[in-house]
This record gives C-alpha cells, structure tokens and sequence, in this order.
C-alpha cells in the first residue's frame, strides 16, 4: 500500500519524501505485535532483551494475563482496569527489562533532547503525573513526552484524543504534539507515531486504508508545515519513514484454547500465540491437526525446534524472513510462553474474548505478509531490519554511539 500510493502520488507528502530519500523493505520482530514491535524499535534489540512478548501473555511472577488491549472484549475479560494500568504504565515500569535502553534514555545519556508522541514504548528519565488527576498512577517518560494527552511534558491545548478513536482523532491528537515540537525545534530527536492506519486496516483490510493513508500522509505533512515547508524540513532534519509491522487479510479465525489441555495455558491475540507449559512438545503437537496454524516452534535442549503438521525440520525457519533469527530471540525472551505458534495464511487466533478481525486485517505472524515493512530513509541510509532504526537514529546525531 505504502509503494503504491508513493507510486502515484496519492499520498504527496511521502511522495515527495521518496524522492529526497532512499527507500527499501525492512522486517519487523515476531511476533509482528504492536507492543512487541515497537519496543523493538525503541530500545534497538528484539524480545529477547525487551521482554515484551506479545499483545497478551502469562506473567509467571503474578500468575496472572497481561493484556496490552487485543479488543474490547479481550480487555474486558482481563479486567478493563487492570488492562488500562498494564498498557500504559505497567509495559515500560514493570514489563519492559531494566537491561534494555530506550533510544530516549540513550539520547538523554548523551546530553539530547528525546520526544516522544504516542508511542506505547517510552520510558526515559523523567517523572509525569496524568493531565486527568487518578486516572493513571505517575510514569517516566522522555524530557518531551505526549501520550494521548493523558500525559504531557508541556501544555498544549489539544483536545482528548481517546474519544473518538475510528474518526482519526489519536492521530490529530499526535499531530498537534508534533506541530508544538517541530514550530519550537523542541527536540533533539523525534518519535512520531501514527496508528490510525493500522486500525483502519484492521477494520476493512490491508487494501482498503488508501482514504486512510491519505489523511496519515497529511498528519506527516503537518511536520513539514510547522518547520516552513520541505526544504526548511529536510535542512532541519534527518527523517526515517517506517511501520512497526505490515497486515495481511483474514477470513477465518480459530481458537487454540480449545485444542491445547490444561494445566498449559494458552495466551493468543491476532496471528500469534503462545503456549506456557512444562511439556512443550507434547503441548506443540496437540496443534498438528489443527487448521490455521502454520508453524509451532519450541526450544529442546537450547535449540529451536520447528513443528509443522507433525513434520520437524529447522530449515522450515529459513522460509520466513529472519526467520531463525526473530524465532530464536522470541523464544529466549522469558516472560514468552515455552511454545510460539504462527498462523496461516488468512487465518487469526480468537483473544480471551473471542473476537478476531475475520473479513479485515490482521498481522503477528512469521510470514512476510505481517513482517516486511516500508523504510525509507531521508539523510540517513534505511535499515534492514526495524530493530536497528534505533542506532541509525542515535549514530546520525552522535559519533561514537553511546
Ligand atoms: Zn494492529
């Protein structure tokens, strides 16, 4: 969709960023999740090191779900408050490993001035108090830090951006932030992130956001105003344009609860699931028959065994991009369940409240489809792979890296 609409122009604003830059493919971490991801861009390193496993998982410490907001009915039956707490301050306070650095507390470290709009991963150096009294307990974020407008580092008068999240306002919310930030040259380094397409795709499937796209390509385009136009933009600024992670159709969904006996527990949420149990081969092989499930993959004696249908072979690894790579890290991250499961092609896993995207989009699997992102770079080189936006932000400003 992004190398269509930059192809026509119909998006004019990326367009003319494609122009002045250089454009390629990059892929995302596994699973292709939101807060899994995008931690993967913030802190630089896949799950490994970031802890965060998935949209919703087992905390072995709490014994309890985590759950970042799959869906309405998936919050509600995790407990909506508890939810709200998890993914807004508990991923960056509790979740998210003291051993991982944000690329706003590298910044920080280095004497820079860190912005950060929107994005679910955000822990920096300093303290915030909600703009709405008790509504979340305090959190740490960068020097310039605007969330939702339910945190801000400084005032800027935009109006609530959770209440009508289908008609655009998160976005209007984050280009508000961004037009402060740009008009003042409030920051060092900018992270600027844009979510609405990704829940219009989720609603009427990767082909049908272009009308979408259209309107995120304006709320780029707001940054560009606020500095005077391209060419005071492109002088201001170094700019890397990418996604967190792709989308891919569905059309049916299934649910693995129902084929995995306890005591395993089963968390899953669009095309990624996971498995916690002691017997994970026992466990992985309940899911050969089951339809929707393209791979399982489980670690044996510290080695990553892949499963499909009942046949194990490694070298099934190698048909996903970075497949032995993005599968190794995701296992050895230990709040991830012992087994990871990929969905098929066109197929979703139901979350705890059974809903699912059928007849939209969805991604968090292996495949290309949900793992290959848009990177374009303009005044830095794009890189491979998301988990190095991280450096290439911080080594275009500093030399040597922190
Ligand atoms: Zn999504």
């Amino acid at each position: 969709m992004f190398e269509s609409a930059v192809g026509d122009r119909s998006t004019p604003t990326l367009a003319r960023l494609a122009e002045a830059g250089e454009y390629r493919r990059a892929v995302t971490t596994f699973p292709s999740l939101t807060p899994v991801c995008l931690t993967s861009i913030a802190t630089g390193a896949h799950p490994d090191v970031h802890h965060i496993p998935h949209l919703v998982w087992w905390n072995r410490q709490e014994q309890r779900i985590v759950e970042y907001g799959s869906s309405f009915g998936a919050v509600r039956a995790a407990g909506a408050r508890r939810s709200l707490r998890d993914t807004v301050v508990g991923m960056n306070r509790d979740h998210l490993s003291k051993d991982a650095e944000t690329v706003y507390e590298a910044a920080e470290r280095a004497g820079l001035t860190p912005a950060a709009v929107n994005i679910t991963c955000y822990r920096g150096a300093h303290r915030y108090l909600p703009t709405v009294p008790g509504l979340a307990p305090a959190t740490f974020g960068p020097r310039r830090f605007f969330f939702y407008n339910l945190y801000e580092s400084d005032p800027i008068g935009a109006p609530l951006a959770i209440r009508d999240r289908s008609g655009g306002s998160v976005d209007e919310y984050a280009a508000a932030a961004g037009r402060w930030l740009v008009t003042r040259d409030g920051f060092d380094l900018l992270v600027y992130y844009l979510s609405d397409l990704d829940f219009a795709s989720h609603l009427h499937g990767p082909d049908g956001v272009r009308d979408q796209l259209v309107k995120t390509d304006g709320t780029v385009g707001a940054l560009v105003d606020a500095a005077g136009g391209f060419d005071d933009f492109l002088e201001r600024y170094a700019v890397l344009v990418c996604s967190d992670h792709a989308q891919t159709h569905v059309h049916r969904a299934v649910r693995l609860q129902d084929h995995v006996r306890e005591p395993a527990i089963v968390t899953a949420s669009n095309r990624a699931g996971m498995i916690y149990t002691d017997e994970p081969r026992i466990a992985a092989a309940s899911l050969d028959e089951v339809e929707g499930v393209d791979a399982v993959f489980f670690l044996e004696d510290g080695a990553v065994v892949a499963r499909r249908y009942g046949d194990e072979d490694a070298a099934l690894l190698d048909e996903y991009p970075l497949g032995r790579e993005r599968v190794t890290a995701a296992l050895r991250n230990p709040n991830a369940g012992e087994v990871l499961v990929s969905a098929a092609d066109g197929w979703e896993f139901a979350d705890l409240g059974g809903m699912h995207h059928a007849g939209g989009g969805s991604h968090g699997s292996l495949t290309a489809g949900d793992s290959e992102v848009p990177m374009l770079g303009i005044g830095i080189d794009p890189p491979a792979r998301t988990i190095d936006v991280k450096d290439a932000m911080l080594a275009s400003l500093l030399s040597p890296l922190p």
